[in-house]
């Protein structure tokens, strides 16, 4: 079993450990004596970023079919032909590149569809980017589900919404119940799963049809 957890403290050469999942059952029925332990030097991929690769692996092994071994491989390989990187290994990666594998994934399942055991907000390890891909993808950054866009910056009354561009406001990608959540109470939703609107680009508003206001779906 493979758990990470929180260090609490490390006195007279003892380690207290939090782990971030319950391991209660596990403790009990194994009694495990000891464990090995591998510290996040703030460098080279985290135990956190390795945990979140392999659960999107899984879940992207689950919807294909392949093994998941067989998919890191594949996955590894297309992130680094897509990007003209070099070959890198998961255990000793710097968290850039670990971070942008991420991204990576997030994006494929994306592109594919690929239904996930938890949201992909929870594994995202760069918020910014994962935003703009929901935006993208036109998936609900809070439950992935098909999205509308929801401006941050209202658009001001008396403005015509078919002539406003609106290449530099702020936006985000919400479903239909969590875009009328975040019309009652913004603040507290987005606080509360720490998102916020991100700038539209050229990009994003061509293939959100916003500039010409056709297909905007905000509600006034
Ligand atoms: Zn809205
Ligand atoms: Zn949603």
């Amino acid at each position: 079993m493979v758990v990470t957890a929180k260090i609490e403290k490390l006195e007279d050469g003892k380690l207290v450990l939090k782990p971030d999942t319950d391991i209660s059952r596990f403790v009990e029925q194994k009694r495990p004596r000891r464990v090995e332990v591998r510290l996040d030097d703030g460098r080279t991929i985290s135990v956190d970023q390795r945990r979140k690769i392999f659960a999107i692996i899984r879940d992207i092994s689950l919807w294909s079919g392949h093994e998941p071994e067989e998919l890191r491989q594949y996955l590894e390989w297309d992130f680094c032909s897509r990007a003209m990187r070099e070959w890198f290994s998961l255990s000793d990666c710097d968290m850039t590149t670990a971070r942008e594998f991420i991204t990576y994934l997030i994006s494929f399942c994306f592109h594919w569809g690929v239904p996930t055991k938890d949201s992909l907000l929870t594994q995202t390890d760069d918020i910014g980017k994962y935003l703009y891909l929901c935006l993208e993808n036109r998936r609900c950054a809070i439950c992935n589900r098909p999205a509308e866009v929801h401006h941050v910056d209202r658009i001001g009354m008396g403005m015509d919404r078919e002539k406003v561009v609106h290449v530099g406001l702020n936006a985000i990608a919400l479903c239909r119940a969590h875009h009328e959540e975040a019309h009652r109470r913004e603040k507290a939703l987005f606080a509360e799963y720490h998102i916020y609107g991100i700038k539209l680009d050229k990009h994003l508003c061509k293939i959100l049809n916003l500039r010409s206001g056709e297909q905007s779906s905000e509600k006034r």
